[in-house]
């Protein structure tokens, strides 16, 4: 007798899934004004226009003196010092012949056209009625040392475009342009919660107190600020147990009032994965099973207003579908541009044999010598090896690396940001 073959469900490529995933994030309608302080990470929800120009008047990069060179003859010439400038005032226009002291960021007086270092002059000291003097022991070239108005901004340019996520430079210089308050995406507000009776909370039950069959759950932690560094508000609804009606009662509640309800485990197709039935129940899912290693699992889906994402439970399965999916997934909601990590190509100082028909991400990390080293372990269950690792290899499918190979590095720090 033959049984019937299960359906099998072909595996998806992951651009197609992150294009079909990017399909269902539309930017969030509503904006709000934040202080420049607080909007580091945020996303720009309008264009930042410059209403003055910056720096606003020419000024001193250099502490010295302000001079004409047209008023200079000869090889160590000298002039009186008729005036002083600091950063802050505004000072006079220059006497013909005369220097004036000035300082760095302070602005050049009218009709002078360079600025001599104070290393480069000799100072001679009042004497009866004669001002103090300046003896040059180097001869200017004119606009040497002075800082143009709005060699840095121009009125009118746009400084930082919609949709740009802001960094700490964007905040200074978003401030160097009198902006105190940005409009921003609002926060995506994110429901997360983890499934799996073998969970236990560290804290609640000490190691050496562990029953059998249960695990501490990692992934709450590390999903949690993952999200809080995508500038989410997270409700953090703890762990669900693996029967029906909780998961259901869990996603009927997180439905309300969240942009997206994220949880991990419970999406393979055993029967203690209750995720799949519930969202079925209550809205609709799609189970896609895709092209990648680690983290085959993966579920998009809605209840009622709310979009669903079920990552796989295996812990780096979950970090890695979250890096490559949930994360462009996030930044689009908040009407963000820049969707996709900056890769490098790196040269291999390792071996990879027998490579997966699957994309695989493997966990390496950047030597002194500028290769790179692999994890030895690439199991997904072995969260380690993303602690040692500084970066994915993203490796086609099918394709084995030998050394000296160059590979197409993505460093975590571009996905954690
Ligand atoms: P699942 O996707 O629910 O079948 O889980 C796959 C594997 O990941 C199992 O070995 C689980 O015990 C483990 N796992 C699931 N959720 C977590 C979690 N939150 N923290 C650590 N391990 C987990
Ligand atoms: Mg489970």
């Amino acid at each position: 007798m033959t049984l019937p073959r299960p359906p099998q469900t072909a595996l998806r490529p992951l651009d197609d899934a992150l294009a079909e995933l990017l399909g269902h994030a539309h930017p969030l309608a509503d904006h709000e004004a934040v202080s420049t302080f607080h909007a580091d990470g945020r996303v720009l929800a309008q264009d930042q226009v410059s209403a003055l120009q910056v720096p606003p008047q020419d000024n001193s990069s250099m502490d010295g003196y302000a001079l004409r060179c047209a008023d200079l003859t000869g090889p160590n010439p000298m002039l009186p010092v008729s005036q002083r400038i600091a950063a802050g005032a505004s000072g006079t226009p220059l006497t013909a012949g005369t220097a004036a002291r000035i300082f760095t960021g302070a602005p050049v007086p009218e009709g002078a056209d360079a600025i001599v270092m104070q290393e480069d002059c000799e100072l001679l000291p009042a004497e009866g009625d004669a001002p103090p003097a300046i003896r040059l022991r180097k001869l200017p070239v004119p606009g040497q040392w002075i800082r143009r108005a709005g060699e840095d901004v121009t009125r009118g340019a746009v400084v930082l475009t919609r949709g740009a996520r802001l960094t700490p430079a964007s905040l200074g210089l978003a401030a160097s342009i009198g902006l105190d308050r940005l409009q921003v995406a609002r926060r995506p507000r994110v429901a997360l919660f983890s499934t799996g009776d073998e969970l236990v909370m560290p804290g609640e039950v000490a190691p050496e107190q562990m029953k059998p069959g249960s695990i501490y759950n990692s992934n709450r932690f590390f999903l949690r600020a993952l999200l809080h560094r995508l500038g989410c508000d997270v409700s953090d609804l703890g762990i669900v147990p693996d029967r029906r009606d909780a998961t259901l009662a869990a996603l009927q509640s997180a439905a309300q009032d969240h942009d997206l309800i994220l949880t991990s485990g419970g999406v393979s197709v055993g029967e203690e994965d209750h995720i799949k039935p519930a969202v079925q129940a209550l809205g609709r899912l799609d189970l896609w099973q895709i092209a990648i290693k680690p983290g085959k699992p993966f579920a998009y889906g809605r209840v009622q207003d709310a979009h669903f994402i079920g990552l796989p439970g295996n812990p780096v399965s979950s970090f890695v579908t979250f890096l490559l999916l949930v994360r462009p997934f996030l930044l689009k909601l908040q009407g963000a541009q820049d969707l996709a990590p900056k890769t490098i190509a790196l040269p291999a100082h390792f071996t990879w044999p027998r490579a997966d028909k699957r994309r695989e991400f493997l966990r390496v990390r950047r030597n002194a010598a500028g290769g790179l080293d692999l994890f030895e372990n690439q199991s997904s269950g072995v969260l380690t090896s993303a602690v040692w690792g500084d970066g994915l290899v993203d490796n086609p499918p099918s394709q084995t690396i030998a050394p000296g190979d160059l590979v197409r590095f993505v460093p975590l720090s571009e996905l954690l940001a």
